[in-house]
């Protein structure tokens, strides 16, 4: 009892100054804030599908993986109206990781961010395309996405199946320039589970045929030169294999990029986004405010 009376003392000269304490709160809140803004983080984000539900062919895709084709047009146009630069792979690669080009001046003042897609869905053909061209029509931007292809699912020719795009999608979207196509294994297999003729030929065959497909649009060969694990599960043997055939590659465990202590280029991290990632939230990792639990797991990479 006695205990319980102490306690109400102190919470009671607690609440006495609680002017006070709320003042210091909140400046040191404010000056976390500021210093979490000027963190020099890149957000990736890894979608899959767009689903549009006016559509009748996205019936079907109505998972928690594919995302609202009116919140991804809510967060880009947020994106555009602050000043985001959309990196591809390779810029990544070149001013940011490897630093081996210097940041051209036109993106210096700009906010680097990734949007990825995987696994080539039609959805990302039908419903993207149509969104970025109205996008670039009305605010003169060209936004950039990253796809993360399986070759082996690509639809074939003439064929009536909608779930997947086919390389005549994937060449329109690259001479529209809109898409950096990129690898993600041939069949989608769990690489860590192959052995060391199927994993070579899991990487080998998928930067392969998307090279056929696009070979005359892409004389520099940026197609394919990076790679994103399936399921984003990985092992030493599978890095050291990738390492061999491309230049980075991209995880999928939600947490952000701090690219001045990134000093492996072949686990880059990608946050997830489903569909109960709100666009405000998303806007919030963009902008450096992130939950708690991206900030810890975070500093682990740094050290
Ligand atoms: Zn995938």
């Amino acid at each position: 009892m006695t205990d319980s009376n102490d306690d109400n003392v102190v919470s009671y000269q607690k609440n006495k100054n609680f002017p006070f304490s709320l003042a210091l709160v909140s400046l040191i809140g404010f000056s976390i804030l500021n210093l979490e803004y000027n963190e020099p983080i890149i957000p990736v984000l890894g979608f899959h599908g767009i689903i549009n539900p006016k559509n009748t062919d996205s019936r079907s895709q109505l998972g928690l993986m594919h995302y609202p084709q009116e919140d991804l047009e809510k967060l880009l146009v947020n994106l555009i109206n602050d000043n985001y630069w959309f990196l591809s792979t390779q810029d990544l690669y070149d001013f940011f990781l490897t630093k081996s080009q210097k940041i051209p001046t036109k993106y210096r003042n700009q906010k680097p961010i990734m949007i990825s897609f995987d696994d080539g869905y039609k959805t990302v053909y039908t419903n993207l395309i149509p969104l970025l061209s109205k996008l670039e029509n009305k605010y003169g931007k060209k936004i950039k996405v990253v796809l993360f292809i399986n070759p082996a699912t690509l639809a074939r020719k003439g064929s009536k199946k909608f779930t997947h795009l086919g390389c005549q999608d994937l060449r329109d979207g690259l001479k529209k320039g809109f898409y950096d196509i990129q690898s993600h294994g041939l069949n989608h297999k769990d690489l860590t589970t192959l052995n060391r003729r199927e994993l070579i030929n899991e990487l080998v065959q998928s930067r392969t045929k998307l090279r056929q497909c696009t070979q005359d649009l892409d004389p520099e060969q940026k197609v394919a030169s990076h790679f994103a694990y399936p399921y984003g599960a990985y092992n030493k043997q599978v890095e050291s294999y990738v390492a061999k055939y491309y230049l980075s590659s991209y995880l999928y465990n939600d947490e952000i990029v701090t690219h001045t202590c990134l000093k492996n280029y072949y686990e880059i991290p990608r946050l997830m986004v489903n569909r109960e990632k709100s666009t405000t939230q998303l806007l919030e990792i963009a902008r450096g405010i992130f939950p708690k639990q991206h900030k810890e797991k975070n500093k682990e990479i740094c050290q």
